[in-house]
């Protein structure tokens, strides 16, 4: 064995990297493992060419060299309960037109140009150029709601930021938005007691979704049903607790945890409220998620300060500008008061991605991530090595 290979192999013990994600598995306490064996299934594989010489130069140039294109460990992952599935391979980011974020690269002028030329669009001048709802609006320091022009549900609101930069993010503004969300979800109710199910939304920049460029969220609080993919959750919860006697979200945090892949220092998060992980089954790059247990549905206050300093760390040591944040938990009571039992248990979840550089020209998301499995390239232990570094 050489000197190179010894020092590889002792830094994958001190800084684990996806694709030795079975190693890792294999090193944890049998208990710790027999959790993880059953929330998530595992497979390493490996995907081998054999290029023409007259492919060397581009390879090279490329992928950093010909010898890391040969041989390529793919690692797969599914999880078991909600069956989202990712498979990763650091090489992709790496291919031409990936669309990856690009680090701490400074902006390219044109993203700075764009943003500019759209001042003055409509949600500068809410109060005049956007419509209320039927209550009216809900004003905080830093957002103020309107109505969605062209509603996904009956209930769909905007929170619209004071700032036009999508990118003028701070702690007080992430404060400011979840208030607000919140207090938006409490003045639905005073109208419309049927309506329970509240989820926020954020889509940052055009490749992330975003039809206005101007900084804002959404929220919808829907009737009788949870979007589909929240659903998904709850049963994920309802049938692990039902075939396993576990706590499924306490369990995934303490398989994240023993992986070394927790975003969040207990010393950080006020009184352990909140648990974030870089997730094994990412719905798109660098996901990140946040747990609050034991949490009422309008506290979406005690997500601000964790997500706020997940945005500051991605933006700053990743160069992420396009994102999508999602916000969901239990439904607020019935009518008559009562809780659902169904959702007990069922924390207040936040789900942050990275959608890659925000003028490329091709999609990240196709075929594969709409029918199959997410196909990543970044490496949640890298996320979490850097969000528990903040
Ligand atoms: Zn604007």
């Amino acid at each position: 064995m050489n000197i190179e290979s010894i020092e590889s192999i002792e830094s994958i013990e001190s800084s684990p990297t996806i694709d030795r994600l079975p190693e890792a598995i294999a090193a944890l306490p049998s208990h710790v493992r027999a959790l993880v064996d059953g929330l998530f299934q595992v497979v390493a594989t490996e995907g081998v060419i054999d290029p023409p010489t007259e492919m060397n130069d581009w390879l090279a140039k490329t992928f950093g060299s010909v010898e890391a294109t040969l041989h390529q460990r793919i690692i797969r992952v599914m999880n078991r309960w909600t069956f989202e599935s990712a498979t990763f391979n650091a090489l992709r980011s790496r291919r031409p037109g990936s669309g990856a974020t690009q680090g701490k690269q400074a902006d390219p002028p044109e993203l700075r140009e764009r943003i500019e030329r759209t001042q003055g669009d409509d949600f500068c001048q809410p109060q005049t150029r956007t419509p209320a709802d039927a209550f009216g609006r809900v004003r905080g320091e830093r957002t103020i709601t309107a109505s969605n022009v062209a509603k996904a549900d009956g209930w769909h609101g905007v929170a619209i930021f004071d700032q036009h930069d999508p990118l003028a993010l701070d702690g007080a503004l992430m404060a400011d938005l979840l208030d607000v969300v919140s207090r938006w979800a409490e003045r639905v109710r005073q109208q419309d007691t049927e309506a329970r199910y509240l989820f926020t939304l954020w889509n940052c920049l055009w490749r992330a979704g975003a039809s206005l460029v101007h900084g804002h969220a959404q929220m919808t609080l829907s009737h009788t049903m949870a979007h589909g993919r929240v659903e998904l959750w709850r049963a994920a919860m309802e049938r692990y607790h039902a075939a396993t006697g576990g706590d499924y979200f306490a369990d995934l945090r303490a398989v994240y945890t023993a992986l070394g892949l927790a975003t969040t220092a207990p010393e950080t998060v006020p009184e352990d409220t909140v648990f974030g992980f870089a997730s094994l089954t990412p719905a798109k790059e660098r996901e990140v998620t946040l747990l609050a247990a034991n949490q009422p549905p309008g506290n979406l206050s005690v997500l601000a300060a964790p997500l706020w300093r997940t945005l500051e760390v991605a933006m700053r040591d990743f160069g992420v500008r396009a994102f999508n944040v999602a916000m969901f938990g239990p439904p607020y009571s019935l009518p008559d008061g009562a809780g659902d039992p169904a959702w007990e248990g069922f924390p207040l979840v936040a789900r942050f991605v990275d959608r890659g550089a925000p003028l490329a020209q091709t999609a990240d998301i196709a075929a594969l991530e709409l029918f199959g499995s997410s196909v990543i390239s970044s490496d949640p232990f890298e996320v979490a090595r850097a969000m528990r570094q903040g």
